[in-house]
């Protein structure tokens, strides 16, 4: 992986006090949630390791990162679009986090009611429900290709616990993990 300018004290001390005047002499970029800020931010101080600084814009986005649109660094408003398909690309990465709608909306840079509302309009479901779907299929996934024991599937997928996740799985597929990994192993069996 290529490796980008870490911050300076000054730089990590202008981003901890949202100094605007900073804003003419660098950017911020967030590895884990793939945001380009300006040091102005009003967003929740990133870990200061996962933090890289950009001189210019345009190099922070050829290297992958995608404007905040709070702080709106480009100077033009960010897409719904565009944020909301960046936030499912965290969603992807991080659903074996325990997260709240309020930890992923300050990932995102924004109010959660806001969050919430703007992610249902461009997808036509909640945040929560999205998360969960790709905690499902990623459960259903390892029932039948691994040995696990549903416990750790539910907690390496994500589910707080061996019950919710059974109740979440029974309520999306209409059975339980069990039955489903039975009818898995059947299937395999007769092709045998
Ligand atoms: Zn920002």
């Amino acid at each position: 992986m290529e490796t980008f300018q870490r911050p300076t004290n000054a730089q990590w001390q202008a981003i901890i006090h949202n100094d605007s005047s900073a804003d003419s002499h660098f950017f911020y970029a967030v590895q884990t949630t793939k945001i380009v800020c300006k040091p102005s931010c009003s967003s929740r101080t990133p870990l200061r390791k996962n933090v890289f600084i950009f001189e210019n814009l345009s190099e922070a986005e050829k290297a992958g990162f995608h404007a905040c649109k709070r702080c709106q660094p480009g100077g033009h408003v960010v897409s719904n679009a565009e944020w909301v398909t960046l936030s499912q690309c965290y969603l992807q990465i991080n659903y074996q986090k325990q997260l709240t709608l309020e930890d992923i909306a300050n990932e995102m840079h924004v109010g959660k009611t806001y969050f919430e509302h703007v992610f249902r309009v461009e997808t036509g479901s909640s945040v929560m429900q999205y998360l969960n779907r790709i905690r499902l299929s990623h459960g259903k996934q390892l029932l039948r290709e691994s040995t696990m024991k549903i416990k750790p599937i539910a907690l390496r997928s994500g589910f707080k616990s061996a019950n919710y996740f059974s109740r979440a799985f029974k309520k999306y597929f209409e059975m339980t993990p069990s039955e489903y990994r039975k009818s898995k192993m059947k299937i395999r069996d007769e092709i045998v």
